[in-house]
C-alpha cells in the first residue's frame, strides 16, 4: 500500500500523485508485503474507457498504485487546476521496478506480446540490468481455457513481479482475476513495453517524450492507431466540461 495515498480524480477515475520515487517506494513496501499488489498505469485512453466500463472503472479504483501514465493527464491535472508533480510512465516506472528487483535478488516474469518478444526482451533486460532473474516468460495470444494454466505457470515459476503486456484491459483484467493464484507480490501491466525492451519497437527519442509528444511517434510508427490517438482531444474536451459543469471554471 502506498502510505496515505494522494489522489487525483479525472472522470472519475482516482489516479495517485506520484513521482518516480514515491512509486518506487511503493513498489518496495509491495515486495515487502504478502499478497499480490496491483499496480495500474493508465493514459488518457483508458480513463475515457473506463467511464463506459464499470467493471474496468472498479478495477482501476481496487489497484494499489495508479500511476498516471500518459500526457493526457498531465494536461487534465492542469486543466483540473491541480497539476500532477511529474509525468510517470509505466515503461519507465517498469524499468526502474526492475532494477530495484535485481538489487534485492528478485525475479520478474513476462507475459505477453508475440511469440519470441518476451524471450528477447528478458535477454535484452538481463543484459542491461545487472543480476536480474527473469523466472520465465511467455507469449501473450492463447485460448481462453488456456488462462488457468498459465496462472499456475507463473505460480511455478517462483516469481515475485509480473509484468502482463496484454494490452488493455486485458492485462489488468487477467491479473486481478487471477490475483489470488500467481504467487507474485505485484503485477502490472505493461502494453507495448516487452516491444520497446525487445528492440522490436522504438521508444520515442527524448524530444518527444520532453514535449508529451510520444503518441505522435508512436503514430508514426503504427499509423493503425489512428483511431486510437484521435481520442486524445476527445478526453480533454470532456475533462474541461465536467470541470465546467463542476463550477470549476
Ligand atoms: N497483445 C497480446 N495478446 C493479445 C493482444 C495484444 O500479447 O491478445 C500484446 C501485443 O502483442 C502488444 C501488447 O499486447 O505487445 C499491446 O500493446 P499496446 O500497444 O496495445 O499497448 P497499450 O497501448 O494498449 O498499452
Amino acid at each position: 500500500m502506498v502510505s496515505e495515498r494522494e489522489k487525483l480524480d479525472i472522470l472519475g477515475v482516482e489516479v495517485d500523485r506520484v513521482t518516480m520515487d514515491s512509486a518506487l517506494d511503493a513498489f518496495r513496501g509491495f515486495l515487502d508485503s504478502d499478497g499480490c499488489s496491483l499496480i495500474v498505469t493508465p493514459n488518457s485512453e483508458i480513463v475515457l474507457n473506463a467511464t463506459k466500463d464499470p467493471s474496468l472503472a472498479e478495477l482501476i479504483s481496487s489497484a494499489d498504485l495508479v500511476i498516471p501514465d500518459g500526457i493526457g493527464l498531465v494536461y487534465a491535472s492542469r486543466i483540473a487546476g491541480s497539476p500532477l508533480k511529474e509525468r510517470v510512465t509505466g515503461i519507465d516506472f517498469s524499468y526502474n521496478a526492475l532494477k530495484l528487483l535485481a538489487e534485492r535478488g528478485g525475479s520478474a516474469y513476462l507475459f505477453g506480446s508475440k511469440p519470441g518478444i518476451a524471450e528477447k526482451a528478458a535477454e535484452k533486460l538481463k543484459e542491461q540490468i545487472p543480476g536480474l532473474r527473469i523466472a520465465g516468460f511467455r507469449d501473450g495470444y492463447y485460448r481462453p481455457e488456456e488462462e488457468a494454466e498459465i496462472a499456475a505457470g507463473i505460480m511455478a515459476s517462483g516469481a515475485d513481479f509480473l509484468l502482463a503486456a496484454l494490452g488493455s484491459p486485458k492485462q489488468e483484467k487477467f491479473i486481478a482475476d487471477h490475483r489470488e493464484d500467481l504467487g507474485v507480490r505485484a503485477a502490472i501491466g505493461v502494453g507495448g513495453s516487452l516491444d520497446v525492451w525487445s528492440g522490436t519497437l522504438e521508444r520515442a527519442p527524448q524530444f518527444y517524450i520532453d514535449h508529451g509528444l510520444e503518441w505522435l511517434f508512436r503514430l508514426k510508427q503504427e499509423p493503425k492507431r489512428i483511431k486510437r490517438t484521435a481520442k486524445l482531444p476527445l478526453f480533454l474536451i470532456k475533462v474541461l466540461l465536467t470541470g465546467r459543469k463542476n463550477g470549476d471554471h
